[in-house]
């Protein structure tokens, strides 16, 4: 996973103490709800700064009060989780205090115009997210979307109907060398180019997955992979 953490994208601190939650049912899927620059999957050098303009735009929200910008995380179409309040801090993105407290919240870099469909990498950076949410901070199984309980068009059809799939992580890691892509037929198709035939395997009968390629650059392996 690559996690981009609070001082590596350069956040403000938060306005006041966030509240502990000790677990939550799981995580609710967002995403940005305005327009999102469509040529965003080429410009991995945005996404910072985009991040920074999200916690603004919260921390100067004359109606929402927020301390914080609202989501535990945000994900970027090249597979970055960019730390928000993070594991064991009650969101402000679900609603109200009630849906706060039952759900973490992850964005995903995603607009109503623009950028509107989710890449293999957006959302292997969402399956992480939630991963990492899950062993970080102790959120349960659900993966929903925010307009799950809460009238609002969030996270947009697209990204909702791989909420409503199962969230499924794509069948191929972002940025695997051909030479690493499963056999057609070992594995599903990736999400979403297309849906598994009556011939693939059903949820569950997994077959066995392909190692990653080692990371590049001098980041460290992650403590822990499935
Ligand atoms: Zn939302
Ligand atoms: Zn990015």
């Amino acid at each position: 996973m690559h996690l981009v953490t609070r001082a590596q994208w350069g956040a403000q601190p938060p306005k006041s103490a966030w509240t502990q939650v000790a677990s939550t049912r799981g995580v609710k899927v967002h995403y940005e709800g305005e327009p999102v620059p469509a040529d965003l999957p080429d410009h991995h050098e945005w996404c910072a700064g985009r991040v920074r303009a999200i916690q603004a735009a919260h921390l100067a929200n004359p109606t929402e009060g927020w301390i914080d910008i609202a989501y535990n995380a945000v994900v970027c179409p090249h597979s970055y989780v960019f730390e928000g309040r993070g594991p064991h801090h009650e969101t402000g993105a679900n609603g109200n205090q009630p849906l706060n407290l039952a759900h973490y919240a992850v964005c995903a870099m995603l607009g109503d115009s623009g950028l509107t469909e989710p890449n293999d990498a957006l959302l292997n950076g969402l399956c992480d997210a939630i991963e990492w949410l899950r062993r970080e901070g102790g959120a349960g199984p659900e993966v929903k979307g925010h307009r799950d309980g809460y009238p609002t068009a969030c996270p947009g059809d697209p990204l909702y109907a791989w909420v409503r799939a199962g969230a499924p992580r794509p069948a191929r890691a972002a940025g695997a060398p051909a030479g690493h892509t499963p056999p057609p037929g070992a594995s599903g198709p990736s999400w979403p180019g297309g849906r598994r035939g009556s011939r693939g395997p059903g949820r569950g009968s997994r077959p066995p997955q392909p190692p990653e390629p080692p990371p590049t650059g001098n980041r460290q392996p992650p403590p822990e992979q499935e």
